[in-house]
């Protein structure tokens, strides 16, 4: 047996293990452990530093799960666009490929606990059928790996899955939704990274949420990715008490980048059973972005996204930078509040000829003006 899957032998699950451990009324307890189980392996456990701390908050079970049980299961309608079983198809050239219920870590905020914990939730048995789906829809070329976490399963099990997608021609990228790196970085071994390295171009996303949960194994497992040449980008949940801070969430995205992990997105937490009291307002995480943006690299800025209920996908939003747009300009406002003026250029014809901005060339150039009086946005002509 491997050190990882030590690891998860000895992680805390049981109802006694939560009594004892986190002093949980036992009859809570068992409620909460027949909602959604726990489990909290040791490396993850030590990073814990105090009660109610972030790292506790993401993984040890709370009453207040109890509070809205009565949420949607599945906010992001996965199920209803599951053409077959552990597929769902949502995007024109992409398809989310689900191959095990397991995890490392069970986290409290999961958005797809009526997939994860028991074995059964995801059956191995719907491999053929998703790939018998995926050989057939010559329209998906990228393929996300997810579950679950894809790394729970054995080199040998992954790799056998990763090799038959490599057999499909119409298929140019396997990704891997995992927060293995973050929870038990442990799982990445020298092994693992010679395996993978062989079916390229092979994109990994994992989870990081707080600035504590880059450690040393964890910054090692990050760098052992890239060394092999995996882009990992990191896709983090905005959660109250976790990381609704600019501070927290501008350390966590630069030590990413010190790690070789690309911020990639930030979600607003989904509606989902159970982690209702994790949810932030959205001006809290427009707050976040606008302390990124122009206060630190471009790179360390992840797009900021509603995974819109129903089924809607990822939507960006961002802090309105736009002042004003019409056919002759767009007046901006930067990161410190200053307006700017951007002529605008008219792509049929000649360009749009106001205030001398445009050169014969039909390059506009950029101008800063003082702007007196700032008008409205007009929301309709900026979604052109
Ligand atoms: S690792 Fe992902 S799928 Fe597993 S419990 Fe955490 S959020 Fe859910």
């Amino acid at each position: 047996m491997e050190l990882w899957q030590q690891m998860i032998r000895d992680s805390v699950h049981t109802v006694d293990q939560l009594v004892e451990k986190f002093n949980i009324d036992r009859k809570v307890a068992e409620d909460l452990d027949e909602f959604f189980q726990a489990r909290i392996n040791p490396y993850y456990l030590s990073l814990i530093k105090y009660p109610g701390d972030p790292i506790w908050k993401q993984c040890v079970p709370d009453k207040v799960e109890l509070d809205d049980i009565d949420a949607d299961e599945d906010p992001l309608m996965e199920d209803a666009m599951s053409p077959v079983p552990n597929i769902t198809h949502r995007y024109p050239d992409r398809a989310l490929f689900l191959v095990t219920s397991q995890c490392g870590l069970y986290c409290r905020f999961c958005t797809r606990k009526r997939k994860v914990g028991d074995y059964e939730k995801i059956s191995m048995k719907g491999l053929e059928s998703a790939f018998k789906y995926l050989e057939k829809h010559t329209e998906i070329r990228d393929v996300i790996m997810s579950g679950g976490d894809p790394l729970m399963l054995t080199d040998a099990m992954l790799e056998k899955i990763i090799e038959r997608l490599r057999s499909i021609p119409h298929i140019e990228i396997i990704r891997i939704g995992t927060k293995m790196p973050c929870v038990l970085p442990q799982r990445i071994t020298p092994q693992l990274c010679n395996m993978l390295k062989k079916y390229h171009p092979i994109y990994i996303n994992t989870h990081f949420n707080h600035p504590w949960e880059i450690t040393p194994e964890s910054s090692k497992a990050c760098t052992m990715l890239a060394d092999v040449g995996i882009p990992v980008g990191n896709q983090m949940v905005l959660m109250k008490g976790v990381n609704d801070d600019p501070v927290i969430v501008k350390e966590l995205m630069q030590k990413l980048l010190r790690i070789r992990v690309r911020p990639y997105y930030m979600y607003m937490a989904d509606e989902t059973k159970g982690a209702n009291h994790f949810r932030t307002s959205i001006q809290t995480g427009l707050n976040i972005i606008e302390n990124l943006r122009g206060h630190t690299s471009g790179l360390a800025i992840p797009h900021f996204v509603i995974d819109a209920p129903g089924g809607g996908g990822k939507i960006p939003i961002l802090p309105n930078y736009v002042v004003h747009f019409d056919e002759e300009k767009i007046i901006l406002r930067n990161f410190q509040k200053k307006i700017y003026s951007y002529q605008n250029y008219n792509d049929k014809n000649n360009p749009v000829k106001k205030n001398g901005t445009n050169g014969k060339n039909g390059k506009s150039k950029v101008k800063e003006t003082v702007v007196t009086k700032i008008e409205l946005p007009v929301l309709e002509e900026i979604e052109n």
